[in-house]
């Protein structure tokens, strides 16, 4: 393959060597089998005519962007060609006139909060990855994070998208204008297609003017039911913060073990505001009124941006003070219906005690997003699916959904078709035919 690649690549572009090929492997979920090929071109054309290779001769592609996703998406399982979209990572403009970004696909979500806040703009989106992810994996996945509560996942901002298409054509969909309303909306359908619909190279992004302030409080319940109920208070009181989070008792005690603090039962709140600057402090001081109404022990109140950086450095390490437990974590990115918050965590308290292993509940509350984690010796591994299966069927009977933002891959295909119903099914599946219809992209995964 690499002879044929090489007439329309340059030979640097084309990684065929072993060792420099499994390191495009896996993703944060799974190591997987190495791909046959790894392609890192630099140019839309470049893409096309890979694609227009690919597609002639039946050739699994996978798109890839960091590879930081949980659910295998960019696992090349299939074997094939590893379509890195790494390379093409050019900021090309942060317009202050027209409130958009143009990127190409590789540019690292962070890089591009950064540049935005430079000429006083912001992107919202962002998700815990974001100085490793790229931009065309979170469209890729329509990533969320802690601010979709107030500003939205990453769908809401996608205004345009270049696209290269399963045979290679390339497609530029909407554009620069924060609204529009020309024909179907065939943006939004390549938002969350998982690389299964063609390959983002480039995307126009809508900015929002950067609020001059932000303000945030952390807070400890006695227990995670007080504190999911503490959550329910703040939307109850006509409040809106930009960031509502939420940590179990078991992550908050693995959190303080990590790092040497003095042990203490209790759950942990974080709320964060932005806006201008009198109005981000009053929001935070009636946010903290309702916290303590609701119960809260103790509350920290940050008032400068370094103070408001030094409470979200605790909640970036929740997940890695899982992780640090030594056991298998399993993180499912569960959504339920906001009212149903109280009784998910309840609910996910009570299944662990049922099989005997550890879970771990946090997240982005406020959206009813909770990252449930299974804390699994490696005994205890062979029992993780019918765990899931418990958990998956009562946030389904709850009309909550399997993922709230990772995205299904690979390791969410076993529950896919109770997901949805399969009229649903079939229409992906229609949808898939049209515009792949030799299946090479992203093959082996959930359609
Ligand atoms: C520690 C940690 C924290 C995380 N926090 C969050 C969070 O808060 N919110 C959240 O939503 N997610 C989160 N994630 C998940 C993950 O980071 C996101 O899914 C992210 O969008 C993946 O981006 P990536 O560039 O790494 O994509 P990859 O992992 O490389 O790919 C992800 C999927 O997108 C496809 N894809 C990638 N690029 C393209 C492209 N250009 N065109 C078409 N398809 C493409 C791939 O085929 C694959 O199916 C987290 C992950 C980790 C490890």
């Amino acid at each position: 393959m690499q002879h044929e690649l090489e007439k329309f690549l340059p030979a640097n572009r084309i990684v065929t060597n072993l060792s420099e090929r499994a390191a495009f492997a896996g993703d944060k979920w799974l190591a997987g089998p190495t791909p046959d090929v790894v392609v890192r071109p630099r140019t839309t054309a470049e893409v096309a005519a890979v694609m227009r290779f690919a597609h002639e001769r039946a050739i699994p592609v996978t798109t890839r962007g960091a590879g930081w996703g949980y659910v295998g998406g960019a696992v090349s399982n299939c074997g094939g060609i590893c379509l890195s979209l790494d390379a093409m990572n050019s900021l090309s403009e942060v317009s202050e006139q027209d409130f958009v970004a143009v990127v190409e696909a590789g540019v690292v979500t962070a890089e591009l909060q950064r540049a935005a806040r430079e000429k006083g703009l912001f992107y919202p989106p962002d998700p815990a990855s974001s100085a490793h992810s790229t931009l065309g994996g979170n469209i890729a996945t329509n990533a969320g994070g802690a601010r979709c509560l107030k500003y939205g996942v990453t769908r809401n901002y996608v205004l345009g998208l270049e696209v290269v298409l399963a045979d290679g054509t390339i497609v530029n969909l909407g554009g620069r204008n924060h609204k529009n309303k020309t024909g179907f909306d065939l943006l939004s359908l390549f938002v969350g297609s998982e690389g299964m619909l063609g390959v983002v190279t480039g995307a126009t992004l809508k900015l929002l003017p950067h609020p001059p302030a932000r303000r945030a409080l952390a807070a400890v319940f006695a227990d995670i039911s007080q504190a999911a109920e503490a959550v329910w208070a703040v939307f109850a009181a006509g409040l809106l913060p930009a960031a509502l989070e939420i940590a179990d008792e078991a992550t908050f005690a693995h959190f303080l073990a990590q790092r040497g603090l003095p042990p203490q039962r209790g759950a942990h709140v974080l709320v964060e505001v932005d806006g201008q600057i009198a109005s981000a402090r009053a929001e935070i001081a009636e946010n903290e009124a309702v916290l303590r109404g609701a119960g809260a022990r103790e509350i920290e109140v940050a008032d400068s941006e370094i103070e408001v950086e030094a409470l979200w450095e605790t909640r970036r390490q929740f997940s890695a003070a899982l992780s640090a437990s030594g056991k298998i974590k399993l993180n499912e990115d569960i959504v339920v219906p906001r009212g149903k918050l109280v009784e998910l965590v309840e609910f996910a308290r009570i299944l662990g005690e049922k099989h005997g292993v550890e879970v771990a509940c946090f997240g982005h509350a406020g959206d009813g997003n909770i990252h449930v984690n299974l804390l699994l010796d490696s005994a205890q591994l062979e029992r993780a699916e019918a765990i899931l299966d418990e958990l998956f069927a009562q946030i389904l009977s709850w009309g909550g959904a399997i993922t709230g933002e990772h995205g299904i891959g690979l390791a969410k295909k076993r529950w896919w078709p109770s997901a949805v119903s399969p009229e649903v099914r079939a229409l992906h599946q229609t949808v898939k035919a049209a515009l792949d219809p030799k299946g090479i992209l992203n093959p082996g995964k959930w359609i």
